[in-house]
């Protein structure tokens, strides 16, 4: 079935046309030939062929004739399998016979007619056989769903009113919340026969006030009970056999086989997938899911179409679930805000992972950053989570985990907000907030209501390393894992929340705030169109077009601010908060570049103010610096230089600042005259070109010297070290012929960005590429230039 023309060989391998994938090598072929989807396509394949080859194509069909007059008129042919008529007109029909023949003899008879009406009969046409992957959020597909929102949403009064639509469009019914309450109540009623006491509680957007038509069913799994309960049966079964009986439930409980309280999570998942398979009628594609944060079972309701997920420890996230409730209660405008977000951030695809897990945000932490925009307004809308702990009395008091998780039960018991505010001015304003959001320098903090200074939590996790060695015996707080966005859970104190998001997604997020901050200036936003035009939130859900896709390749390398990458001796400053460490970050930058470049990659490089020219200097301390020191030099000269691209935002004109030193302080909001820097001549920090020559093709095949250098290579991914990395491209540039004419290039580095969003931009351009390789060598760059700058930037942290 499945056949050789399938797999073609590309300059990275193979790609099998039939499954759209890319496969590297000739094992994997094998496998991905054998494997399910290849199997099941070709089998669809196949049987679309035999189809096709026993078909008839009849059109012209009137609406009075119906599929059994159509079977009935063409068994006359020869024996009819299949008809099959287009659902919505009924203008033609697709007539399947079991035999070949038939076809000929349908298509030979010159007029057909059916019922008095005539009807044409031409071959089947024989279409190539293609999978189109279904996208749920490709363009196309939120373009249509805008169309359709189109006309409501023109003709409300206001933006205020708009809000108001998109809660009542995409709300969660009342007969779906019953049918998810049904379905919770039947899976309580299973659970509680295998696992006396337990509970089934819902959380998340079923229940939170933020669900929409299609939102998952999250339940926790409470076996706490269920636990003593066990523990209680046990001892009663000993005392029993000493003459104590027992209440009886456990005997035939699942409880017999296994024991609660040492049970692993994976095989207590295993246990309530098998539940769920067994005894949950319309349930299928049960999965469990051990390797998640929290582990989790996943399932599909057929009859619902809905998406389950059960996990066991989570607690929290029904507390959190109440917290986001309470807020809901206590603010009416938030649910039009949360509802109208939700969807700006669907259609800009900066929000919902396609499979749960992933590099966008997501929806609960997205819901938590507009509250946290709520709780900084003038005056706050909404109170911190240290201030509603103060408003719960003391039955409300709840400590999960050992986090304080206390506020008040009732909204009643939270005082109304000042703010007067509508919902359009809140919308725009939540846009500004976020579009100048200095996210690299700031941990976002629900509880206390403000954003704190990003090096207090690296010196603790210095401190954490410190005590860790002095006592390694003892047990340490958790830390935030910290990243481009940091927004700590309002409860789980050490969780960030949106650690799986990465430097694009942040990016996205922040580009498209100031895109949607712009257009809420617009009077297009403002006021309705008196001719029926899409005015209001209407061009705000214009869904994101990826026009990368589009574009003649940008040869540009961006390496994102980071003040984790900082090195210790600056994240010690306690001063070093803000802006002033841009500057000497970026010239650790340069210098870590030039050292991967030359030392790691065996480039030549030409740098053209002195002391930066130096071949193949050995990655230490004391090399790092002069290297760094002689960046900083020509860094200072070059401030003088003038840059006008249009990419610079006012702050990143600010941080550079007019004609000063560029070490200087961290007040560098004004310039030398107190006037903010005009935009048009902004001085921005970069270091005169370098020329670059590249002998070897040193980026293929590293994986493979790498693994060839070190056993278990995966201790040690690519770019995490720089001896590894130098001795790969020793390795290569030893075993591999020279290119037949070398690779010239020339590299710009320039600090791009405001605040927000500063970042070092590396420029490339080919200068002599005889061998044709430029393209192949910059793809090789962009993901590995980044990773090992950091290396080095670490490395350089730890030597100081
Ligand atoms: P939707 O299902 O519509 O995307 P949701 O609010 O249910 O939205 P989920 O991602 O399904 O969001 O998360 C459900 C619940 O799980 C949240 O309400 C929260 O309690 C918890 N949760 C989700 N993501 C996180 C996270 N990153 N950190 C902590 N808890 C989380
Ligand atoms: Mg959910």
């Amino acid at each position: 079935m499945s056949s050789d023309s399938d797999i073609q060989t590309t300059s990275r391998g193979f790609f099998c046309s039939l499954c759209n994938a890319n496969l590297p090598n000739m094992p994997s072929v094998d496998q991905h030939v054998k494997g399910r989807k290849h199997q099941t396509l070709s089998t669809v394949r196949a049987t679309r062929k035999t189809q096709e080859e026993h078909s008839v194509f009849v059109s012209g069909i009137k609406p009075e004739i119906s599929q059994s007059d159509v079977t009935e008129y063409f068994q006359q042919f020869g024996a009819v399998t299949d008809v099959i008529m287009d659902k919505d007109k009924g203008v033609y029909a697709i007539v399947q016979f079991s035999e070949t023949e038939s076809i000929q003899s349908a298509l030979s008879c010159v007029e057909h007619k059916m019922k008095g009406l005539k009807v044409r009969v031409k071959p089947r046409e024989k279409k190539e056989f293609k999978l189109i992957p279904k996208k749920k959020n490709d363009p196309q597909n939120l373009q249509q769903v805008l169309n359709r929102l189109t006309p409501e949403l023109c003709q409300q009064a206001s933006v205020d009113a708009q809000m108001k639509y998109i809660v009542e469009r995409f709300q969660l019914g009342e007969n779906e919340k019953k049918a998810r309450s049904l379905l919770v109540q039947l899976l309580q009623e299973v659970f509680v026969e295998f696992f006396p006491d337990s509970q089934i509680l819902p959380f998340g957007s079923s229940v939170n006030t933020f669900g929409i038509h299609s939102c998952d069913l999250d339940l926790f799994l409470d076996l706490e009970n269920t636990k003593v309960f066990q523990a209680q049966a046990k001892s009663s079964t000993e005392q029993a056999v000493e003459g104590v009986p027992d209440d009886g439930r456990s005997e035939d409980s699942i409880l017999s086989d296994i024991d609660l309280s040492t049970a692993s999570p994976a095989e207590l998942l295993d246990l309530v997938a098998t539940i769920l398979i067994r005894c949950v009628p319309s349930v299928h594609k049960v999965h469990a899911v051990s390797t998640a944060r929290l582990p989790v079972v996943k399932f599909h309701h057929r009859e619902l179409n809905l998406q389950g997920d059960i996990t066991l420890n989570n607690r929290l996230g029904v507390r959190n679930t109440r917290f986001l409730q309470l807020c809901s209660g206590v603010e009416e405008r938030l649910r039009p805000l949360v509802y109208t977000i939700r969807y700006w951030a669907k259609q800009k695809q900066l929000a919902g992972n396609p499979s749960g897990a992933g590099p966008l945000l997501n929806n609960y932490a997205l819901t938590l950053l507009i509250i946290f925009y709520l709780q900084n307004c003038d005056p706050p809308v909404l109170p911190t989570v240290d201030q509603l702990k103060d408003m719960a009395c003391e039955e409300e008091e709840c400590e999960i985990e050992g986090w304080n998780c206390t506020f008040p039960s009732q909204p009643i018991a939270v005082q109304p907000s000042k703010n007067t505010q509508d919902l359009s001015s809140l919308l725009s304003d939540f846009f500004s907030f976020y579009a100048k959001f200095d996210f690299a320098s700031s941990v976002i903090s629900l509880r206390e209501g403000h954003a704190l200074p990003i090096v207090n939590f690296l010196s603790q996790a210095k401190e954490d390393e410190t005590m860790q060695e002095e006592n390694p015996t003892k047990a340490h707080p958790h830390r935030p894992k910290l990243g481009p966005l940091n927004l700590l859970d309002p409860f789980e104190l050490s969780h960030n929340v949106a650690g799986n998001l990465n430097e694009r997604a942040l990016r996205s997020f922040q580009k498209e705030c100031q895109e949607a901050e712009k257009y809420c200036r617009s009077l297009q936003y403002q006021h309705k169109s008196t001719k029926g035009k899409p005015w209001g939130l209407l061009r705000l859900f214009t869904p994101h077009v990826d026009v990368q896709h589009n574009k003649p390749e940008q040869l540009t390398i961006d390496i994102p601010f980071k003040a984790t990458s900082l090195p210790e001796v600056l994240r010690d400053e306690p001063h070093v908060a803000g802006d002033a460490f841009r500057l000497p970050w970026f010239q650790k930058v340069c210098s870590s570049v030039e050292v991967v470049l030359k030392t790691v990659l065996k480039c030549h490089v030409d740098a053209p103010k002195e002391g930066l020219c130096r071949e193949d200097a050995a990655v230490d301390a004391e090399d790092m610096e002069t290297t760094s020191a002689s960046i900083s030099a020509s860094l200072n000269d070059s401030t003088e230089s003038v840059e006008s691209q249009n990419e610079a935002t006012p702050s990143s004109a600010a941080v550079v600042g007019a004609k000063r030193p560029l070490s200087s302080g961290s007040d560098s909001s004004v310039s030398p005259h107190g006037k903010k820097p005009r935009l048009a001549k902004r001085r921005r920090p970069q270091i005169p070109p370098w020329t670059c020559v590249q002998k070897h093709v040193v980026w293929a095949g590293r994986r493979k010297v790498r693994r060839e250098l070190v056993k278990d290579a995966d201790c040690k991914p690519e770019g995490s070290c720089v001896e590894l990395e130098s001795q790969v491209t020793a390795y290569i540039a030893e075993k591999e012929p020279e290119l037949r004419e070398p690779l010239e290039f020339k590299v710009q580095l320039l600090m791009v960005g405001g605040t927000e969003s500063t970042r070092a931009l590396l420029k490339l351009e080919p200068s002599s590429d005889k061998a044709g390789v430029f393209q192949d060598f910059f793809h090789f760059l962009e993901g590995f230039l980044p990773k090992m700058v950091e290396t080095v930037l670490q490395k350089e942290g730890r030597q100081a």
